[in-house]
């Protein structure tokens, strides 16, 4: 296939490197001057986009992708499809979806889970929002991106998924980091409370899999003193747009909303750049 990549930062620039080593004719754009290895560099995202097959955008947010749609759509053949990769807000993915659709393209919003880590392994999972069609079309690429992908509903359904993923990881994070902090001080050792929660009813990806205490567990950023990882910088804009989403649904949801909040002083602290487990040793304290 014919790709154009728009954004070929650090999750977009390992992306279309993935795609080119497949065998796909890439060419892309990013307005910082990077490269990715086997990917063509066009002047303008409008060339990326022109002759392609497939358009695939991995932008830092709504705005962003509100903007370079707005730019691209024009210049895209009729009938190509449009995947977003990035993180958005809802309203935004919904908003260019119906753009694409009305301009007889094809549109897919499929955030992804998985990191940096994930997008140079190729092992990211997809969250997915479109029609079906556009679904099985872009499966092809998520397959050589990733290791799983999940077709969520109709346009927006991605970013929906991830939002609640990410506001699920954030609280669970932190009540996670509760209880260590809580066990320190009660004198139950770290290890011993590991033992029993990682096997009962309190265990969850961030106990069991992504530990964030040092020593403790299968190896995790606590072990590479809070390395991200997935930076808390990065927690905050995902649990911005939950509680933005939440918001305009009115829907209740109290303990992402405290979340964020807790997220954003480690930020306002100067450590927006360490992993988001990093909220033990500032608990601990
Ligand atoms: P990044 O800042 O490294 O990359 C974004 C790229 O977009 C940059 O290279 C920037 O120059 C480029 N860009 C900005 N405006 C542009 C424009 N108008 N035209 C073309 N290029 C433009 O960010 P990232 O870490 O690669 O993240 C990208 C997206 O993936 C974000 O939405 C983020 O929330 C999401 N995400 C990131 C991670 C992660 O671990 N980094 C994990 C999951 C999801």
């Amino acid at each position: 296939m014919k790709i154009g990549f728009i954004g070929l930062g650090n999750m977009g620039a390992p992306m279309a490197r993935n795609l080119a080593a497949a065998g796909h004719e890439v060419t892309g754009f990013d307005t910082a001057s990077v490269t990715a290895e086997g990917v063509a560099l066009a002047a303008s995202a409008q060339d990326a986009a022109r002759h392609a097959d497939v358009v695939i955008t991995m932008l830092p947010n709504g705005a962003i992708l509100r903007a370079v749609a707005e730019d691209v759509l024009p210049a895209m053949q009729t009938g190509a499809l449009f995947i977003d990769c990035s993180t958005v807000d809802v309203e935004s993915a919904r908003a260019v979806a119906e753009d694409a659709n009305s301009k007889g393209m094809g549109w897919i919003d499929a955030p992804v889970s998985g990191g940096i880590g994930g997008a140079s392994a190729g092992t990211l999972t997809f969250m997915a929002g479109g029609a079906e069609d556009d679904f099985n079309k872009a499966a092809e690429l998520f397959d050589i991106m990733g290791q799983k992908a999940v077709h969520c509903g109709d346009a927006g359904a991605g970013q929906a998924a991830k939002i609640c993923n990410n506001m699920i990881l954030g609280a669970t994070m932190i009540v996670t980091c509760e209880a260590f902090a809580l066990a320190d001080k009660l004198g139950l050792a770290r290890d011993k409370m590991f033992d029993v929660v990682s096997t009962s009813s309190g265990y969850s990806w961030s106990m069991n899999a992504y530990c964030p205490a040092p020593g403790i567990g299968p190896q995790s950023p606590a072990d590479n003193d809070y390395q991200p990882g997935f930076a808390a910088a990065l927690m905050v804009k995902d649990l911005g747009l939950a509680q933005d989403a939440s918001a305009s649904v009115s829907a209740t949801t109290p303990l992402g909303a405290h979340a964020l909040e807790l997220y954003k002083e480690m930020v306002a602290d100067g450590d927006g750049d360490k992993d988001f487990s990093y909220m033990l040793p500032r608990l601990s304290a």
